[in-house]
C-alpha cells in the first residue's frame, strides 16, 4: 500500500512478514492483519498568535476493529507521517493483544514542533484536531492516550472538546488525562515503571543484581524520566541520560532529583553541572549493563547494534530497534533485548484501567493499580519468556507471535462479513 510508504512502515511490515513466516500464517491472511483497517488524514487551520493562519496536518490510523475499540496514543513531533503512525498503530495492535486487553490498535499525530508553539497554539491545534475526529473517536470507538510532544493537558483539551459536541462529560474518550477529570492514579508512570519492572525480571533471569547494575536511558521525556527514577529506587545507577538536545554522562552515577529540577527550569538537561556532557550517538554506545532508548524510532541501526556494550537492551521507545540491527543482535546472544511491544506495555495496561475506571465511575487506588499492573507484566513476561526459549527464538519473535496470533484468531472467529 503505497499511502503508508515509509521507513517506519517497512520496519513494522518486515517484522510482520518474519513473524508470518514463523507461524506459517497463509498467504491469504496477511494482508488482512498487516494493513490498517482506516485512516484519516486532516487539514487543520489555525490563528497563530501573531495573526498568520497555518494549515497542519493531523492523522489517524485504526489499525484493527475486531476486539474493541482502538487504543493509542496521539504524538506532536516536526517528523509526524501517516506511514509512521501506521507502524505505530500496528505496534499497538500486537502489544493489546499479547497483555490481553481489549482493544486494538491506533495512533495519531500532528506535524507541528510544540517546542516553538505558544500553549495557547497548541490548544487551539489540538480542539481543532479533535473536532475533526468527532465522527472518528469515542469511547466504544477510539481512545487515545499521550505519546511523544503531548501530555495530560491535551487529553484534557480532546475531553472537552468531545464532551462539549456530545453534551456531558466524557471522560472515557482519552486516557493519560489529570486526575481531576478521570485520570488513573499511576498512569502517568506506568510506562517507566513498567519498563523498569520487566528490566528487573530480565536482571533475574541473566543472574544480574539490579542493585549492582548500571543504567543508560536515551530520552528524558515522561517515559525515560521515570524508567530513570524507578530504575534508582531498586538501586540501578543511571549514568547517561540524553534528550534531543545530546546527553549527560557521570560514572558515579546522576543525581535524578536535582536532574529532574534542572530540566523543569531550563527546558532540558543541556548544562547541568556535575556530569560530561554526550551526544545521543556517544550515549547508545557507553558500557552498561542496561541500555535504554526512550526517545524515537530507528535509534539501534545495522550502523551501531554492532558496538552497543550492554546486557540488557530494553526497548522502552517504540521501534528503536530496526529489523537489520535485529539481524546484527542475533549474533550477539550476550544482549539479552526486552522488545518494544512487551517493554513499554505499562502505558496502554494502565491506561486500560483508566478506561475501565471511567466506564464504571469507580476509582482505584495507586497500589491496587500498581499491583494489578505488575501482575499483568508479570504473566506476559512468563509467556514470552517461556516460548522464546523453548523455541529457541528471539523474544521479539515470541512476543510479536503471541500478539499476532491472538488477532489472527479473533479474526477468523469472527468471520468475514460476507
Ligand atoms: P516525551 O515527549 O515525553 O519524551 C521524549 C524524549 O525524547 C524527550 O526527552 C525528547 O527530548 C527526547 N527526544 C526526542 N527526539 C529525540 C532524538 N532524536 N534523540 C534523542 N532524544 C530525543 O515522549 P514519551 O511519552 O516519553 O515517549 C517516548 C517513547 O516511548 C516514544 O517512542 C513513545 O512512542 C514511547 N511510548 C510512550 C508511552 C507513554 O505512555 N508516554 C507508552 C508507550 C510507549
Amino acid at each position: 500500500m503505497e499511502i503508508y510508504a515509509h521507513p517506519t512502515f517497512q520496519m513494522a511490515c518486515r517484522q510482520f512478514d518474519l513473524v508470518a513466516d514463523h507461524l506459517q500464517i497463509p498467504e491469504s491472511h496477511r494482508d488482512r492483519l498487516k494493513y490498517p483497517k482506516r485512516s484519516l488524514i486532516v487539514s487543520l487551520p489555525i490563528h497563530m498568535d501573531d495573526g498568520a493562519t497555518r494549515v497542519f496536518t493531523g492523522y489517524r490510523v485504526q489499525h484493527h476493529l475486531t476486539l474493541g475499540p482502538t487504543k493509542g496514543g496521539l504524538r506532536y513531533h516536526p517528523d509526524v507521517a501517516l506511514g509512521e503512525v501506521a507502524a505505530l498503530a500496528m505496534w499497538m495492535s500486537w502489544k493489546c493483544a499479547l497483555t490481553g486487553l481489549p482493544y486494538g490498535g491506533a495512533k495519531g499525530g500532528i506535524t507541528c514542533d510544540p517546542s516553538k508553539m505558544s500553549r495557547t497554539e497548541i490548544e487551539r491545534l489540538t480542539r481543532r484536531f479533535t473536532q475533526e475526529m468527532i465522527p472518528f473517536i469515542g469511547p466504544q470507538v477510539d481512545v487515545m492516550a499521550p505519546d511523544v510532544g503531548t501530555n495530560d493537558q491535551t487529553m484534557a483539551w480532546i475531553m472537552d472538546t468531545y464532551s462539549v459536541h456530545e453534551g456531558n462529560s466524557v471522560p472515557g474518550v482519552v486516557t493519560g488525562k489529570p486526575i481531576g477529570l478521570g485520570g488513573s492514579l499511576g498512569r502517568r508512570e506506568a510506562t517507566g515503571r513498567g519498563v523498569a519492572y520487566l528490566i528487573r525480571r530480565a536482571a533475574e533471569a541473566l543472574s544480574l543484581d539490579p542493585g549492582k547494575c548500571t543504567a543508560v536511558i536515551q530520552g528524558f521525556g515522561n517515559v525515560g524520566s521515570v524508567a530513570a527514577a524507578s530504575l534508582a529506587q531498586y538501586g540501578t545507577r543511571v549514568i547517561a541520560i540524553s534528550d534531543v538536545h545530546g546527553g549527560l554522562y557521570n560514572a558515579r552515577g546522576l543525581d535524578l532529583p536535582a536532574l529532574e529540577k534542572y530540566a523543569a527550569q531550563n527546558r532540558g538537561l543541556a548544562g547541568f553541572p556535575g556530569a560530561e556532557p554526550v551526544t545521543n550517538e556517544q550515549l547508545l554506545l557507553l558500557p552498561c549493563d542496561v541500555l535504554v532508548p526512550a526517545a524515537m524510532e530507528r535509534q539501534i541501526t545495522a550502523a551501531n547494534a554492532g558496538k552497543i556494550q550492554c546486557r540488557i537492551l530494553a526497548e522502552a521507545a517504540n521501534g528503536p530497534t530496526t529489523p537489520d540491527a535485529d539481524e546484527i543482535l542475533r549474533q550477539r546472544p550476550e544482549i539479552f533485548v526486552i522488545p518494544d511491544v512487551l517493554c513499554n506495555a505499562g502505558g496502554v495496561v494502565v491506561s486500560y484501567f483508566e478506561w475501565v475506571q471511567d466506564l464504571q465511575s469507580f476509582f482505584w487506588s495507586e497500589d491496587e493499580i500498581t499491583a494489578k499492573l505488575f501482575h499483568i507484566l508479570d504473566n506476559s513476561w512468563t509467556q514470552i519468556f517461556k516460548l522464546s526459549r523453548q523455541h529457541n527464538i528471539s523474544m521479539r519473535m515470541a512476543a510479536l507471535s503471541v500478539g499476532i496470533s491472538r488477532v489472527l484468531e479473533a479474526k477468523n472467529q469472527r468471520g468475514l462479513f460476507p
